[in-house]
């Protein structure tokens, strides 16, 4: 799979999850809302489909949660690749 972002990364898709988490962390935002709840917010930068979800974790937690919620953003990112993106095989 190749990097949507870059273009110049190409690996599986476990790689390409590291080099998302690696090289774009800041592609998923992470925020608080007036209403207090977490959301994280991203697009594919393929399509500009975007997602934004609320996270079910208090705000105070937000900064030592913030990669797992990219892991998790990412992994999201990566079936929407496969789906609606797919590449040849090589
Ligand atoms: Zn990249
Ligand atoms: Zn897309």
């Amino acid at each position: 799979m190749t990097c949507p972002h870059c273009k110049k990364f190409s690996g599986h898709r476990m790689d390409l999850h590291a080099h998302l988490i690696d090289e774009h962390a800041e592609e998923v935002a992470v925020y608080v809302e007036d209403d207090g709840v977490m959301y994280f917010e991203m697009s594919c930068p393929l399509c500009n489909d975007s997602v934004k979800q609320p996270l079910k974790k208090r705000a105070s937690v937000l900064d030592e949660y913030r990669r797992e919620i990219r892991l998790v953003a990412f992994d999201l990112l990566l079936y929407h690749l496969m789906e609606k993106h797919p590449e040849e095989e090589d």
